[in-house]
């Protein structure tokens, strides 16, 4: 009981003491009138207590009808069993697989299930068995529980009401079976679903005692008797009974013998107690009733909860102030192996673990900032394997007071496996086990970072006699050689220094503590003495020899690429000079600085003279025949040297702001293309990370789609993951923005990249593209394949959409297709081709069939 209550019990009783003082002075006077009074009161009290018990009698019995309401809509609107059950009857569905099946009679009581129809039942139940009686054989009903349910259908709602089932009474509720929407086009749905319930004591004992109402039962009408409560129960032919107190006359049963046998004064006396005792308990009546009904709500609100903890593929904890687990859902169980008994009441800590922060202190700050937060920990499971999970957790208070934690976790084991698997990959070769590309890379980077740049020799290798061993013994003492070439530089190598292969026969060497060029040129000689020993490839003993090209960051500095490119000059006069042999990048070679810096020129003004020219590749449907998108890919019309590819130019470009002026021609040359395109069809156009920083590209793009008209969804922007590197938060607010203007965003050579799962979860892409390096070894290399697999799934498990590109074999195709990526492209389908001959390629085919327009 609440507080107020009892006050209010209190200062009553004070009244009551007050008054009885009063009636003994006027005792005389009003002995009369007092026990007229007495009667009168009597009768009232009787005839209040009736009709309040009727009352709640009533009430009882219309929660119940509801509650039963609601819960055969659940069975009826639901498209399930509309599919099984709304024209037909799926028996297997609806009884074997138990949807509306034996679980409705052993857990929830129900003795009768049926689907009825005009022509009668078309699934019966009764007492949890299959039934081939009707309906009509347990009531005679049907015709009015049809139309009553059909007439509630269109909103949704259920009927019930009380009838007699197989001469029992009991309780049915009807709904129509329908989806949760229904097109209006469609004829209205008319099968039935009917649930029974028995009105027994098993039932009505609770309802009543929820009621404060005590021996609530059922009886034949006629045989209900005057000194308990009735309450018909229209169309069951039976009436609801349950006990009353009869206050009133029991007071006048109790006070008028004491009257004439101890006095006036006692009687009145014992008349003021009893009016107060029955205040008092009409006011426990009341909060009993408000206790009951809140109770009733708890536990609806805890049974949906349970519903969603159920259903989710996370599971959910719950701890106490001081972060022992006070729940834990079902799928705690499934997901961990443990017994949930087995850490609750446990410390959450003891459980998960965090290699980033303290849990403890993790949560301590979200109850503090009254945040939601997300942190990845792991925890071991049943057979003590390490799993990974990520947490989302918020604090829970009690008028103002933190009194604990819940939240969700999220296994993510194989998510993270994958990622490090992919993160291999990106930056290993498969067929050496050597860094690729992109660690030297990153190696590079780190040591021209600092104050004070470390000092490297870069060394390109180029094997003399690769190529002739290759095409003669094939590429399988091809693969054998390079294994040992990369074997015999791992073994002249110090472990700060790198080994990492380009591709094909080049290898690149950094060495980190160059020393002195005599130095160097022992090391030189030792790589050429080496690699000229014999190597066993396949049974055949083949030579082959190496000449390098060095570049020394001491004499000559500049980025990673400007590295590999004085490298590769001086690799050049190497092979010049006669083959075995090495030479270090000079002043004399420096032709390639300078022509760096006409270059750069020369594109300032070729973009100004519109020297620059788009052609487009499309991207099909993994059918490999509808077109998803175009692909707008840059060429350069150089006035000397003919058509460059954006190799030559792009990084150019990067490196100066020449690149804002080179993507706003692109993005709104494929703007503008496109909107002339005869089938409306996407463009996608590639965007430099370097635009990112250096422009507005969300002006840029609005104002590209304003000027040309093209509608936003019609464009699409392929965004490498390195746009996130250095601003991670401006990033993200600027694809933000992108996606407000309604154009789509892709994930471009996914795979390549530094961290590409945290950012693809943060970041709103739509769509990946695995990078033509996973897919130009599929068929060859199964951990690429397995590669492609785990990006397929990832990227299915976020909901994007999966592209390969660099497609060009058809066992590549099948492969993809048989992984179910989504969308394809690459030279096998088509290679890039200018504007006129795409839309050629447009017309003449089907644009219907092939084309999809918008
Ligand atoms: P990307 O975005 O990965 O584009 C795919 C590249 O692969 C294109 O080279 C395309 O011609 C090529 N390709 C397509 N199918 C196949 C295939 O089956 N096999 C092989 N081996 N290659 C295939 P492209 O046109 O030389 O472009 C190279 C890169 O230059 C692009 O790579 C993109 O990063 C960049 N790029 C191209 N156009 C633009 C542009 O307008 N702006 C910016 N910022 N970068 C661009
Ligand atoms: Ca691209
Ligand atoms: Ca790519």
């Amino acid at each position: 009981m609440d507080p107020i209550s009892d006050n209010d019990l209190s200062t009553r009783s004070h009244v009551v003491r007050q008054l009885i003082v009063v009636f003994t002075g006027l005792l005389m006077v009003v002995l009369i009138v007092g026990l007229g009074a007495l009667y009168r009161i009597a009768g009232s009290l009787d005839q209040r207590e009736m009709a309040q018990s009727r009352f709640h009698a009533e009430s009882a019995m219309a929660q119940l009808q509801k509650n039963e309401r609601s819960y055969v809509l659940t069975h009826a609107i639901w498209q399930s069993a509309f599919d099984h059950l709304g024209r037909g009857v799926d028996v297997q569905w609806a009884f074997d697989e138990d949807n509306v099946g034996p679980t409705l009679f052993t857990a929830d009581g129900y003795v009768g299930v049926f689907v009825l129809d005009d022509d009668g039942s078309r699934y019966a139940m009764v007492d949890g068995q299959l039934s081939d009686a009707s309906f009509a054989h347990y009531s005679p009903q049907a015709d009015l529980i049809l139309s009553q349910a059909r007439q509630v259908a269109a909103k949704q709602q259920a009927t019930s009401g009380y009838f007699q089932f197989g001469g029992q009474p009991a309780l049915y509720t009807a709904a129509v079976i329908q989806p949760p929407s229904m097109p209006h086009h469609l004829p209205a749905p008319r099968a039935v679903l009917v649930f029974v319930r028995r009105l027994d004591t098993r039932l009505l004992e609770p309802l009543g005692r929820a009621a404060g109402l005590s021996g609530f039962a059922v009886a034949d009408r006629m045989a209900a008797d005057g000194a308990k409560g009735t309450l018909p129960l229209e169309g069951s032919g039976h009436t609801l009974t349950w006990h009353i107190e009869r206050p009133g006359s029991e007071l006048v049963s109790t006070v008028v013998p004491a009257l004439t046998l101890a006095g006036v004064l006692i009687g009145l006396l014992m008349t003021l107690f009893a009016r107060y005792a029955i205040r008092a308990s009409t006011g426990m009546d009341r909060s009993h009733e408000q206790l009951a009904a809140s109770k009733a709500a708890l536990e609806t609100s805890e049974e949906r909860f349970r519903a969603v903890a159920e259903a989710s593929s996370d599971w959910i904890w719950e701890t106490d102030a001081d972060l022992h687990l006070s729940y834990l859902s079902a799928r705690f169980a499934e997901l961990t192996g443990h017994k949930a008994d087995a850490w609750l009441h446990r410390p959450i800590t003891e459980l998960l673990d965090c290699d980033t922060a303290q849990l403890e202190n993790w949560l301590h700050g979200l109850a503090a900032s009254h945040a939601t937060g997300s942190l990845r920990c792991q925890y071991h499971d049943h057979l003590g394997q390490q799993r990974i999970c990520r947490i989302a957790a918020r604090a829970s208070f009690d008028r103002g007071v933190c009194k604990g934690f819940r939240g969700t976790s999220s296994d993510i084991t194989d998510e993270v496996a994958a990622h490090a698997q992919i993160q291999h990959l990106s930056l290993h070769d498969a067929l050496t086990g050597l860094p690729n590309r992109n660690k030297l890379f990153r190696f590079l980077e780190q040591a021209g970072q600092g104050a004070v740049p470390q000092a490297i020799a870069l060394i390109l290798l180029d094997l003399d006699n690769f190529k002739p061993i290759n095409d003669s013994l094939g590429h399988p003492a091809g693969d054998a050689v390079l294994i040992e070439v990369a074997r015999r530089l791992g073994e002249i190598t110090r472990d700060t220094d790198l080994v990492a292969r380009l591709g094909g026969d080049e290898f690149i060497i950094v060495l980190s503590r160059p020393g002195q060029r005599v130095d160097m040129d022992r090391f030189c000689a030792r790589v050429v003495e080496s690699l000229q020993q014999p190597i066993l490839a396949e049974g055949h003993s083949v030579q082959v020899g190496v000449s390098l090209g060095v570049a020394l960051s001491a004499e000559y500095p500049g980025t990673p690429s400007d590295l590999i490119r004085y490298a590769d000059i001086a690799l050049y006069s190497a092979k010049s000079a006669g083959k075995h042999t090495w030479r270090y990048f000079s002043a004399q070679m420096n032709e390639a600085l300078l022509e760096k810096r006409v270059l750069e020129r020369e594109l300032r003004e070729g973009i100004g003279r519109d020297e620059l020219v788009l052609h487009f590749q499309p991207r099909y449907k993994v059918d490999g025949t509808t077109v998803a998108s175009v692909e707008a890919l840059v060429r350069w019309q150089h006035p000397r040297q003919g058509l460059l590819r954006p190799d030559r130019f792009i990084a150019l470009a990067e490196e100066s702001d020449l690149i804002v002026q080179l993507g706003n021609w692109v993005i709104h040359d494929a703007c503008a293309k496109a909107k002339a395109w005869p089938v409306a069809i996407m463009v996608s156009v590639n965007m430099s990370p370097a635009q990112f920083s250096r422009s507005d590209v969300v002006r840029d793009v609005a104002e590209a789609l304003r000027q040309t008209g093209l509608p936003a969804h019609r464009l699409e922007l392929e965004i490498t993951e390195n746009v996130m590197l250095n601003d991670v938060e401006g990033a993200l607010q600027t694809m933000n923005a992108l996606k407000e203007l309604g154009v789509r965003l892709n994930m471009d050579d996914f795979g390549t990249g530094y961290s590409s799962l945290g950012y693809l979860r943060t970041y709103p892409f739509d769509s990946i593209k695995i990078d033509k390096r996973f897919v130009q070894s599929l068929g060859k290399s199964a951990s690429d394949r397995s590669v492609v697999q785990a990006i397929i799934n990832l990227g299915n498990a976020m909901g994007m959409t999966v592209t390969a590109e660099g497609v060009e074999t058809a066992e590549q195709l099948a492969l993809l297709s048989d992984d179910q990526c989504h969308e394809v492209q690459g030279f096998l389908l088509s290679k890039p081709v200018d504007n006129d001959a795409l839309i050629r390629l447009m017309l003449t085919r089907q644009p219907s069939a092939e084309m999809p327009t918008d």
